[in-house]
């Protein structure tokens, strides 16, 4: 299957960057360039910004009721180009085609669920003191947006931000990832062939540095929304707290899987194993720091590296394979350093640590033990596939450790006592915590963190306000 030339999408047409010049894409499961995407600069960027300012303009004055039927059409579009969006994402990415479908999928349902959301932006009336005077307070958009978002979930990242734009009537400006661009493209092109008029939606790609350092600045852009790491989180969210722009930041974790003594043992095993590995441990909330209370201790261990060792790494392309490679070259000696350092600082290799060949960013999967809290993966987010296990006595002790980090986003336990999986949820310092089952990031329950991990949210009720003003009103009849 062809891989196209990815383009810039400005003021309502599909072209090159006015420079021509382009970032080449690589498949990272063969390091093969496989295409290339256009690299905006300062023109194009003005360009940007005058459209989605003339798009907001005219944007905001159509109902939610009809914004939300243009986005059905975008979401079932989706649905229908799903088999082919797909293997562009795993081209481009490596996760399997399975993931990458399923992803494809669970961006036409987020679609959906903002498109409805913001028909339900109510407003409401305060009771006033005196007679003839109506308080109201009123929801509108808050204006044009400039979204970044990486590479590790190509659609996911962008669709939770640009259908939150469009339904409560904003403009967009997305900075895709230069990684992997033509996913996220043809998120885009389902909006545009539904008719989303011209301006409303722009996509760029290019320097990540130099699109932000314009475009947070900037007069026209009053809302900033970024997924990534936490050091490049700070210094975005200090920049738009110097130009007072409003703010959602969903940054790194270094999520506790908590196992307790009373756990169902195989499925805590099972379920966490799945959930470390998919997409080779390149997810904010993957889970790190398993932390396991000592009577299950070493079983665990063995059930884990057991799924480990099961886990089929390949070609995203190829049938059955369950486990792609890391997304860019840059992600190998970045997992090598963090092995390197625990190896030298006494931890035992279960499965894993090596990489896998020498064509592709493949790295095995990988489960280590008697990793001190000294060692930089118990401190530094992982983003591979590295599980990191620990026995612990007390439920204090496990509290203190799971708190231990500045990050806070993701949090998982197992235990069939109600009364544990209240306490813990109680204590654990983390946005989101799920318990004996994997129930995180559906469009209609919040998703995000707190502490080092960011703020705001990309679900629920909370994702759509975010992209609103509230205006008050008082009236007084005359
Ligand atoms: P990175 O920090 O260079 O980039 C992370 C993302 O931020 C990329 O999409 C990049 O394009 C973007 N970015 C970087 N500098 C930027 C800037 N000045 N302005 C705007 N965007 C910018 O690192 P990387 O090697 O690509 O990824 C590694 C780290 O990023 C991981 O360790 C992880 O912590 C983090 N990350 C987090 C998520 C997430 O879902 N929260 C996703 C991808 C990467």
């Amino acid at each position: 299957m062809a891989y196209p030339k990815v383009q810039l999408h400005i003021d309502g047409t599909w072209r090159a960057a006015r420079s021509g010049k382009t970032i080449p894409v690589l498949n990272p499961a063969t390091e093969e360039v496989i295409g290339e995407v256009a690299h905006a600069g300062r023109d194009d960027l003005d360009e940007a910004l005058e459209a989605a300012e003339r798009g907001f303009a005219a944007w905001k004055k159509v109902s939610a009721f009809e914004r939300a039927k243009l986005m059905r059409k975008a979401a079932d579009l989706l649905r229908s180009r799903a088999d082919e969006i797909a293997k562009l994402m795993t081209m481009e990415q490596g996760k399997p085609l399975p993931e990458a479908k399923a992803e494809t999928l669970a961006g036409a349902d987020i679609i959906d669920w903002f498109a409805e959301e913001a028909r339900r932006a109510y407003g409401r009336v305060i009771p006033a003191r005196a007679e003839g005077v109506y308080q109201l307070v009123v929801k509108e958009p808050v204006g044009p947006v400039a979204a970044f978002t990486p590479w590790n979930f190509p659609i996911n990242q962008v669709v939770r931000k640009l259908s939150a734009a469009v339904a409560t009537g904003c403009s967009i400006i997305v900075k895709a990832p230069e990684e992997t661009p033509a996913s996220p493209a043809e998120l885009v092109r389902c909006f545009i062939d539904a008719g989303l008029p011209k301006g409303v939606a722009q996509l760029v790609y290019g320097i990540p540095a130099e699109i932000s350092e314009y475009l947070i600045p900037h007069p026209t852009i009053r809302k900033v929304t970024f997924t990534g790491s936490t050091p490049v989180g700070k210094q975005l969210a200090a920049l738009a707290g110097k130009h007072m722009k409003r703010v959602t930041m969903e940054l790194g974790g270094h999520a506790p899987a908590i196992v307790f003594d009373d756990a169902d043992l195989d499925l805590a095993a099972r379920t966490l194993a799945a959930a470390k590995f998919r997409n080779a441990g390149q997810v904010c909330v993957s889970p790190t720091r398993f932390l396991v209370q000592e009577k299950l201790y070493e079983p665990f261990v063995e059930k884990f590296v057991a799924h480990a060792k099961a886990v089929k790494v390949g070609n995203g392309l190829e049938e059955g394979v369950q486990m792609g490679p890391l997304v860019h070259e840059r992600r190998i000696p970045w997992v090598e350093g963090l092995m390197a350092d625990a190896r030298q600082k006494g931890a035992e290799v279960h499965t894993g640590g090596e990489r896998i060949g020498n064509k592709g960013y493949f790295y095995e999967p990988t489960v280590l033990t008697g990793v001190g809290k000294d060692a930089r993966m118990m401190n530094e987010e992982p983003f591979g596939p590295l599980a990191m296990i620990a026995p612990f006595k007390e439920f204090d002790e496990v509290v203190e450790e799971a708190n231990r980090l500045p990050y806070g986003l993701a949090s998982y336990a197992f235990t069939r006592s109600a009364k544990t999986a209240n306490a813990i949820a109680a204590k654990v310092e983390s946005g989101m915590m799920t318990i004996n089952h994997l129930g995180l990031a559906l469009p209609e329950v919040p998703f995000g963190g707190i502490k080092d991990s960011g703020y705001g949210s990309e679900g629920g009720s909370e994702a759509i306000e975010a992209y609103l003003n509230t205006k008050f009103v008082s009236q007084a009849g005359l």
